[in-house]
């Protein structure tokens, strides 16, 4: 394999793009054990994964938990599946403050599987699992629909931001599903903000620029998601139909105690700001982040632990309506 990998890998130009070629290598040494053709194919193409995932180029042997780690994933995304077409998801929302707190603007759905057996299964892997299988659609559908009715009920102009995966901007099916859900809860578009990955951005550019710009036609709002962590060119960014900025919280973390990652924050917001694109910063956690983050006037809107996590829809009405007291008798207090 190795050989075979220094005499073929590289670039190669085709007519009007170019591809890269690597070789990889999966085998299986089982002596005395008998497989069916298609049993060995999975367990040397398990090995292969394992080698590509590791590094182009390498060879990678079946080991027998690399078995029980495919049947737990497929038994998995069979559950998955079931669980998407039986509507058990769920939806919390995390507030998106003011930067002094006073305020919330805006939630962010985040979708919740439990599982039956297995509990509480993270977001960043069951999302993963349905785009393996081509069903992330089914849980856009199942919360953008949530989320609408949710907003619906918080009062205006209280706004609701939903996630889209990459697969959802391959399709423009996506635009059916959105304006469904804005129709059947009765939600002003403005109320609604979509959110999408710097990195879904880079991909069908003409597909995707043209379903955010019909979005954005019917007054949704656009936020790129974190942002910072795509790699993508500034000047394409600049080009593309979008309102807001979330500034991934990789980029506040160690702002309290690095200085370069201060300054790194600083240039992002101040680039973002000059692309006339409104500011949020994710991840703020701790006070001393909330203060850095505020006396350089780094945010037009904040979302993190500081402030809140992720809630249930009823409390999100309850939070709203106890900031709406505060301001009340602060209100009083200055009269
Ligand atoms: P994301 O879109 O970047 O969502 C923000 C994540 O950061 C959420 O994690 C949220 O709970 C977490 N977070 C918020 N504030 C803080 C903080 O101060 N500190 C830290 N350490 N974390 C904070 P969650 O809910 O686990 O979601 C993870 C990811 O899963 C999301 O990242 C998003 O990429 C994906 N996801 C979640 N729900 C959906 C969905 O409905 N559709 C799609 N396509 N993806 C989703
Ligand atoms: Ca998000
Ligand atoms: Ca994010
Ligand atoms: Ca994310």
């Amino acid at each position: 394999i190795r050989a075979l990998h220094a005499a073929m890998a590289g670039t190669y130009d085709a007519e009007d793009s170019s591809f890269r070629v690597s070789v990889s290598g999966g085998y299986m040494t089982m002596p005395g054990r008998e497989f069916r053709p298609e049993e060995w194919q999975i367990k040397v193409d398990l090995a292969l994964f394992e080698a590509k995932s590791r590094m182009k180029g390498g060879c990678s042997a079946f080991e027998q938990e690399m078995d029980a780690r495919y049947v737990e994933r497929q038994t998995l995304k069979d559950d998955l599946r079931e669980a998407v077409e039986a509507g058990r998801l769920q939806a919390v929302y995390q507030p998106m403050y003011t930067p002094d707190g006073s305020r919330i603007e805006c939630c962010e759905a985040l979708a919740r599987w439990i599982h039956p057996e297995k509990g509480s299964i993270p977001p960043d892997l069951f999302v993963q699992l349905a785009e393996e299988m081509g069903i992330v659609a089914g849980i856009t559908r199942f919360m953008v629909d949530r989320a609408c009715k949710d907003c619906a009920s918080w009062p205006a102009p209280l706004a609701v931001s939903v996630n889209l995966s990459a697969q959802d901007l391959r399709n423009d099916e996506i635009v059916k599903i959105v304006i469904a859900a804005l129709e059947t809860s009765g939600l002003e578009p403005s109320r609604l903000h979509l959110e999408v990955t710097e990195s879904c951005l880079m991909d069908e550019v003409a597909t995707v620029r043209s379903i955010l710009a019909d979005f954005r036609a019917r007054g949704i709002t656009i936020a790129i998601d974190d942002f910072g962590t795509g790699f993508s060119s500034l000047s394409y960014l600049d080009t593309l139909p979008v309102d807001v900025v979330k500034i991934d919280r990789s980029f506040v973390r160690d702002i309290t105690t690095d200085s370069r990652r201060f300054k790194l924050l600083c240039g992002i917001v101040d680039l973002s700001r000059a692309l006339s694109l409104h500011v949020v910063i994710e991840g703020v956690e701790t006070l001393e982040q909330l203060a850095l983050v505020v006396e350089r006037n780094l945010a037009d809107i904040i979302q993190g632990y500081v402030f809140s996590p992720p809630i249930a829809p009823e409390q999100v009405a309850e939070k709203v309506a106890s900031l709406d007291r505060r301001q009340l008798g602060a209100g009083r207090l200055f009269s």
